[in-house]
């Protein structure tokens, strides 16, 4: 408006200005012509003064040359005359030719001047003879006239002037009248079309501003396209949406298509070109980019017009910001999708109680479906855990407080009642009146699933599944701490894959978990329950073994580890070689710490690393030593076996009665080739533990059985073969059979062998023991009790056993008889052994007094250096063949 005000003032001053001017101009145009009337008049006046004047010299003139007679005065005077004449004859002249009154005027003046000179030229000549008196007079009244008709044309000609002035003048006040009236219409008609162009103006701001305003409102702007000269205007509410001010757009539509977010503006020029071709309004949305970078989305309509030839002309549409409705929308299909993947269940309820709404998640939780659900009362879930007044305190709740949270027990389509965390709150319009009520639960009972599952993931290694380092570290702890209080020992070995980096640069770290995890799976067989096998980090496994009674059996574990991962590993059709390294640390000689530990179990690692690839280290290196020791011999003992470097040695077993052979027993030898003799006492226990006992005992039993027959049919008497069993072959199922076999193989009867076992291997559980036993006996196998005396059996138990003989250890014998001890022992071994029926042979006997005291005793047989040492075949089958009696030696 404030525009407005200058605009209006600027066109009154612009009006009154111009008016000033016409005036001026009409003042200067009214004065000219007054001056020319004036002038005129002047002119004339002058003229007829001048006439006038000549005329009355003419008369004196004339008078004088009439009283004195004298003609040259009269010519003066007719001079005058014709000077009047001449200026009447100018001031003729000098009349518009329009003036036709006062030209016949200054005619008639004119002539009668004219008129006047003739008659008193001819008065003139008439006084020379009628007498210049009567001339006189008669000059007189010429002249008379003369002047009268000069004094008409003054009158005339003043009349005339004063009515030109007044003419002028009345012109001018018309003119005057006319402009006034003109200005002062003007003025008004300026005032009233000012008034008026401002009630219009504001007419029309009001609807602009209404208009901008509805626009604001729904956020639509409108905008026309002149297609001819490409120009495009905006309402306001446009720029307000593109976020442009009114001079930064360059309003073109080429400007337009520049805000378009760039994907979207294919889509618009699209729209547009075929709203245009078809002849079809558009309907678009798209999406624009402000100068800020902030990203709008609009729905956008146009509507072509055309020319009369059907070119596109013109082009009217609107734009809407719908930026907020989308987000709304968006909003609303989020929240639409939470309720939907919820794992809470959802319901909706009206106030009646009557399910509206149900998501999925009560079908997973309840059993039943929505639609199974929806109409119903959610008093179907009801478990009638609660009691009445529980439902009643829950509603109250809900109608004070607007809501109830708790436990309930409800139940399940399927009957079962469970546990639910429940939570409803009513949804109330606008007067606070309860309009809905909103049931959130989730099943509590999954809760402690998922604290199991989350514990375990917690401790477990996601790739192979095996314990984690957390888990490892916290059975170590515990290994420690129970072996503290035993007294016992633990082991820790890491167990560390070589070429695993190799493998995940040029396989990548899919072969390489898998190889991890087939690794894993290698490993695990290995180690006992009671024992922990993690997995320690990246490439390395780490093993606990508790209750270790030998750093042996830890060693053992790591080769056995070894041997298992140098095996070929397949990965994705391809097989793979991996070395790996271990090391070990115990508990408590290395440290009594379990972090310690772990780190001397790395150290020794990392040694074995540096050493041989597939190899081992202990942390203590004294222990290598003697470890190593004892690996090369389990190494050797592996080889003997193929390359049969052992042999049979025989003891013979004598009567004491006669002194003669009665049988022998097998002992078994090891004949190494760089350590020579080796020690059964050294070796068994070895074979026992590394499982290779087996054939060894069956090559000696085979051996010592194929030997007695060639003995048997050589008719060296009523001999028979002793075989010690050791505690793994007494053990094993196929004991039986094996014996069976052999004895079936060699072809010898059973009551040829006798078996011989030890206290030990019977005292674990004796009703097994005594089940093997009795079924040996039945086969017709003879049974010995060797070394009897060093275990804990009582001879009552014996009773118990089918054994047929006793051999008395050795040690017994040994310092018999200085020894009073253990010739009581002795004694009362053999006279109860006897009482049992049993036959009893003392074992390791070397002297001649050991002798005469067993024969006292009434002892049955020997065995020992005082008659023979264990020899080979050869040498027992050239004592057969003699037929060396025991009593021959004196
Ligand atoms: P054992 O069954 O008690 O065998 C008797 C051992 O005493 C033999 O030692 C023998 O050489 C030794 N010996 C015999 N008479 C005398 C003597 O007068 N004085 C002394 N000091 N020693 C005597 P060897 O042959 O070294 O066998 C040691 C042990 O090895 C055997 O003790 C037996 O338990 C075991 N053994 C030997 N051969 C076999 C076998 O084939 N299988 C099994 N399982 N164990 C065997
Ligand atoms: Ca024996
Ligand atoms: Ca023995």
């Amino acid at each position: 408006s404030r525009m407005g005000f200058i605009g209006r003032l600027w066109i009154a001053l612009a009006g009154i200005g111009a008016a000033a001017l016409l005036f001026v101009a009409l003042m200067f145009v009214q004065h000219r012509s007054w001056m020319e009337t004036t002038a005129e008049h002047e002119l004339f006046s002058n003229n007829v003064s001048m006439i006038r004047e000549a005329v009355a010299k003419a008369h004196i003139l004339a008078g004088e040359a009439l009283a004195t007679s004298r003609a040259d005065l009269y010519g003066q005077s007719l001079s005058e005359i014709d000077k009047a004449i001449s200026l009447s004859d100018e001031v003729g002249v000098h009349i518009k030719p329009d003036d036709s009154e006062f030209v016949s005027i200054i005619k008639a003046h004119t002539s009668q001047l004219g008129e006047l000179k003739q008659s008193t030229t001819e008065r003139w000549r008439l006084a020379g003879k009628e007498g210049y008196a009567t001339a006189e007079i008669r000059f007189h009244n010429d002249f008379y006239k003369a002047l009268k008709l000069s004094e008409e044309i003054t009158a005339a000609m003043r009349s005339r002037t004063s009515s030109s002035i007044a003419k002028i003048e009345g012109r001018f006040r018309l003119k005057l009248a006319i402009w006034m009236a003109i200005v002062v219409g003007g003025l008004t008609a300026l005032i009233v079309m000012a008034r008026k162009r401002e009630k219009v103006e504001s007419v029309l701001r009001q609807s602009e501003e209404s208009l901008a305003h509805a626009q604001s409102i729904a956020n639509i702007g409108s905008w026309d396209w002149n297609i001819v000269t490409s120009e495009l205007s905006w309402s306001d509410e446009i720029y307000r949406i593109f976020g442009l001010k009114p001079q930064e757009f360059g309003a073109t539509y080429e400007a337009f298509l520049s805000y378009i977010h760039p994907d979207d503006s294919e889509l618009v020029t699209k729209a547009v070109d075929t709203a245009i071709k078809e002849k079809i309004p558009y309907s678009i949305e798209h999406r624009l980019v402000r100068p800020d970078g902030s990203i709008r989305i609009v729905h956008e309509r146009g509507e072509t017009s055309y020319g009369p030839d059907g070119t596109p002309v013109r082009m009217v549409g609107t734009v809407q910001d719908i930026t907020e409705r989308k987000q709304t929308e968006d909003q609303l299909t989020l929240a639409s999708q939470v309720f939907e993947n919820a794992l809470e269940g959802v319901i909706i309820t009206d106030t009646t109680g009557m399910v509206q709404f149900a998501n999925p998640a009560v079908l997973t939780i309840t059993g039943y479906t929505p639609e199974e659900v929806i109409g119903q009362n959610p008093r179907i879930f009801r478990s009638d855990r609660h009691p009445r007044e529980f439902y009643e305190k829950m509603w109250k709740s809900i109608a004070t407080e607007g809501g109830w949270q708790g436990i309930i027990w409800n139940r399940r389509k399927d009957g079962e009642a469970f546990p639910e965390w429940l939570s409803i709150t009513a949804v109330k319009d606008y007067t606070g009146k309860a309009m809905r009520y909103v049931s959130v639960f989730y099943d509590m009972s999954l809760i402690k699933q998922s604290e199991d599952t989350l514990r375990r993931q917690a401790y477990e290694d996601a790739l192979t599944k095996l314990p984690n380092r957390l888990l490892f570290e916290d059975r170590l702890a515990t290994s420690i701490a129970s072996a503290g209080k035993a007294g016992g020992k633990v082991g820790v070995a890491l167990i560390g894959l070589d070429r695993l980096k190799n493998i995940n640069e040029t396989l990548g770290f899919p072969a390489g978990d898998q190889l991890i995890q087939k690794a894993a799976e290698r490993l695990r067989p290995l180690v006992n329950d009671g024992d922990t096998l993690a997995r320690f980090g990246g490439d390395e496994f780490v093993c606990v073994l508790n209750d270790l009674k030998d750093e042996q059996d830890m060693v053992k574990m790591m080769l056995s580890m070894l041997e298992g991962l140098s095996l070929p590993f397949s990965i994705d059709g391809r097989e793979l070689f991996i070395t790996a390294s271990a090391g070990a640390a115990f508990y408590p000689s290395d440290s009594s710490d379990s972090a310690t530990l772990v780190q001397d179990a790395l150290v020794a690692m990392r040694r074995a690393k540096n050493q041989d690839r597939n190899s081992y280290q202990l942390y203590t290196t004294a222990m290598n030593t003697r470890s190593y020791e004892r690996l090369s011999l389990e190494n050797d003992l592996r080889k003997a076996i193929g390359r049969e470097e052992f042999a049979v040695y025989y003891q013979p077993k004598l009567s004491i009665k006669t002194g003669a052979i009665v049988g022998m027993e097998a002992l078994v030898r090891w004949i190494h080739p760089v350590h020579g003799m080796v020690s059964p006492v050294k070796f068994i226990p070895l074979a026992e533990e590394t499982g290779l006992i087996a054939p060894i005992g069956e090559f000696v039993m085979t051996e010592a059985l194929t030997q007695l027959k060639k003995w048997v049919a050589h008719g060296y008497g009523d001999i028979s073969v002793a075989v010690n069993l050791s505690a793994a072959q007494f053990r094993d199922k196929g004991l039986l059979k094996t014996i069976g076999n052999t004895l079936d193989h060699v072809g010898i009867a059973p009551l040829r062998l006798d078996i011989e076992i030890t206290e030990s291997m019977v005292m674990g559980d004796v009703n097994a023991a005594i089940t093997t036993l009795k079924n040996l006996r039945d086969m017709g196998v003879r049974i010995s009790m060797d070394d009897f005396g060093t275990g804990y059996s009582s001879l009552s138990y014996l009773k118990r056993f089918p054994i047929h003989c006793l051999k008395v250890d050795r040690s017994f014998i040994r310092d018999i008889p200085a020894n009073a001890d253990d010739v009581a022992i002795t004694s009362a071994i053999i006279s109860m052994a006897h009482s049992l029926n049993l036959t009893v042979v003392a074992e390791g006997v070397e002297t001649m007094e050991q002798l005469e005291f067993l024969r006292a005793n009434a002892c049955d047989e020997l065995q020992g250096y005082l008659f023979s040492p264990p020899v080979p075949a050869p040498e027992m089958g050239k004592m057969l063949a003699s037929g060396k009696s025991l009593y021959a030696l004196k």
